[in-house]
């Protein structure tokens, strides 16, 4: 846990979230500023800072993301139609919370490329 970390402390309860999904090493929540009908955050309750900083420890935690992805958008009801995952890294890739996490977005077309 790094004690000036938002995510950190979301992941702790300290901060409020919507909690999707939890388990002992996962936790997804509604973003605050949802770019989408759906848009949940899915985070290591582990802190890691960026994709660059994983290591092959971290393989079936990231795996175990994915899986939890889809099953929220099972869950959810959008799958079907459709929706993205995405992991913005570092500052040109729009990284603004320095703690690993995965955008699932849903519920609406999503327009190819990306802004
Ligand atoms: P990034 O740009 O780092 O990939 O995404 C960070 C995301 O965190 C943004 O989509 C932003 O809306 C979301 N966010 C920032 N602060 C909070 C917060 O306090 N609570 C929640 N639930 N989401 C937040
Ligand atoms: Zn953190």
């Amino acid at each position: 846990m790094a004690t000036d970390c938002l995510f950190c402390k979301i992941s702790t309860g300290e901060i409020p979230a919507t909690i999707r999904y939890e388990d002992e090493d996962l936790i997804a929540f509604e973003d605050i500023s949802p770019q989408a009908p759906h848009h949940i955050l899915i985070v290591p309750r582990k802190h890691i800072r960026t994709t660059l900083d994983l290591t092959t420890a971290d393989n079936q935690l990231i795996g175990r993301i994915y899986q939890v992805a889809g099953k929220l958008a099972n869950d959810l009801g959008f799958a079907q139609d459709g929706f993205r995952i995405v992991n913005n890294c570092n500052e040109a890739g729009g990284q603004v919370v320095w703690h690993l996490h995965f955008h699932l977005l849903g519920g609406r077309d999503l327009s190819w490329p990306p802004g």
